[in-house]
């Protein structure tokens, strides 16, 4: 059938590539635990990591609901390369394109748009992570440049990175209105990664500890005005908690499809475990929080597109969908019974990919905290 709807589009695209190319290959990427370049480099060909971005600008010329129907599908298939795109797509390269000179992008984010550079976002250090005020990494202008000291840490695609974009106190006086965003390349002399983590889900995903010390750079690498670092993270907060539900639907989606597979196939005590009444009060529990996810999701991402202030619902989507894909993923154990506890099924990766939904755009806890702000407490 041809599609005209760009949404359907997409989304037949993605759906092709997820069950073609990405699910008959995730259990063992996700098992050799490696950052998956050759489908970063296909998803790039493909134009994924443009879609947020206008064409003009060499973006594919898309909005945040079509980012989120990209990733969506694509945690349908891997936690790990949905998160990987997400980084691309947004967080590593959004103030690269905003705010880097001509020669900036030219040199970072136009091949990180071809896939033939990754790039990444750095704000949480050791002593820094809900508490962004407690950032410590000094970045001093200097007449040569600014240079910065400090030790980031949960870089998502960090040991692979070509570009950090690193969230920087200029002055600590000032706490928040000091904080400032800096492009620093990964051949910076002074900057160091540590050893890939080993974590318990999204295994392909490359997660290190970025260090720097002494490492000068150029005025020009400074992205936003001075002490507009904060403000800056606050105008994409929304769109990266949107994207996080999204991913979380993704998730839902194919806990429920393996879950009702399951359920028609297994039989005991004579009859196919669907049949049984327990069994589908999960299967509709899962169903129903999953079309709640999407609701809540797909409402905030059109009011990102339609420029209509939307924190409050997009904190309540981040929150709702991935609540509901950590009690997907736990439905989906049960429903497989004993080999929902084994590595040869897809149960148990949801399980654990499940948690990486829960931390990145704000905790559980600092979500749940605004939202009872914001609606009057
Ligand atoms: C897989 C993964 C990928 C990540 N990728 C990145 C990345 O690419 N870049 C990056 O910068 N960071 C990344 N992070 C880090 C992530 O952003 C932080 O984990 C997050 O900001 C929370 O910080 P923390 O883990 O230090 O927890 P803490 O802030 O120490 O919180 C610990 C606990 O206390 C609770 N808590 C804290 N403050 C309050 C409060 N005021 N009220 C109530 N409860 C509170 C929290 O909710 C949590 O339950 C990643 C993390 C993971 C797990």
């Amino acid at each position: 059938m041809i599609r005209s709807n760009p949404e359907e589009l997409i989304r037949d695209t993605m759906a092709r590539f997820v069950d073609r190319e990405l699910i008959p290959r995730a259990k063992e990427i996700d098992e050799r635990g490696e950052f998956p370049r050759e489908l970063f480099r296909q998803l790039a060909a493909m134009g994924v990591f443009g879609i947020r971005y206008p064409k003009e600008k060499g973006g594919a010329g898309g909005n945040c609901t079509l980012f989120c129907i990209i990733v969506e599908e694509l945690a349908r298939g891997l936690m790990s390369l949905a998160a990987i795109t997400a980084m691309q797509s947004l967080m590593g390269t959004n103030f690269l394109f905003h705010f880097g000179s001509a020669e900036l992008r030219e040199k970072y984010f136009h091949p990180a748009m071809r896939g033939e550079k990754v790039g990444c976002f750095c704000l949480t250090e050791p002593e820094a992570g809900s508490d962004l005020g407690n950032v410590s990494t000094l970045a001093v202008r200097t007449a040569d440049g600014y240079v910065l000291n400090g030790m980031k840490t949960w870089v998502t695609s960090g040991p692979v990175a070509d570009f950090y974009t690193i969230l920087c106190q200029t002055d600590p006086a000032k706490k928040f209105r000091g904080l400032n965003f800096f492009l620093v390349p990964r051949d910076t002399p002074g900057l160091s990664c540590g050893k890939p983590f080993e974590v318990l889900g999204t295994r392909s995903t490359a997660l290190c500890e970025v260090a720097l010390k002494d490492c000068l750079i150029p005025h020009e690498h400074m992205l936003g005005g001075e002490g507009q670092g904060l403000n800056n993270l606050m105008s994409i907060l929304a769109e990266i908690r949107t994207m996080t539900a999204a991913l979380a639907v993704g998730l839902q989606r194919a806990a429920l499809g393996d879950s009702i597979r399951y359920a028609n196939e297994r039989a005991q005590f004579g009859k196919t475990i669907g049949n049984y009444q327990l069994i589908q009060a999960k299967i509709a529990n899962m169903a129903t929080d999953l079309e709640a996810s999407r609701l809540l999701t797909y409402k905030a991402a059109r009011m990102i597109d339609q420029k209509i202030p939307c924190m409050t619902e997009a904190s309540m989507a981040k929150y709702f969908a991935t609540e509901a894909a950590c009690r997907a993923a736990d439905h989906a154990t049960r429903i497989f019974g004993a080999y929902g506890y084994s590595m040869e099924y897809t149960p148990q990766r949801y399980y654990r990919d499940n948690r990486f939904l829960l931390y990145g755009g704000g905790s559980h806890e600092i979500l749940q905290t605004n939202i009872a702000k914001w609606v009057g407490l």
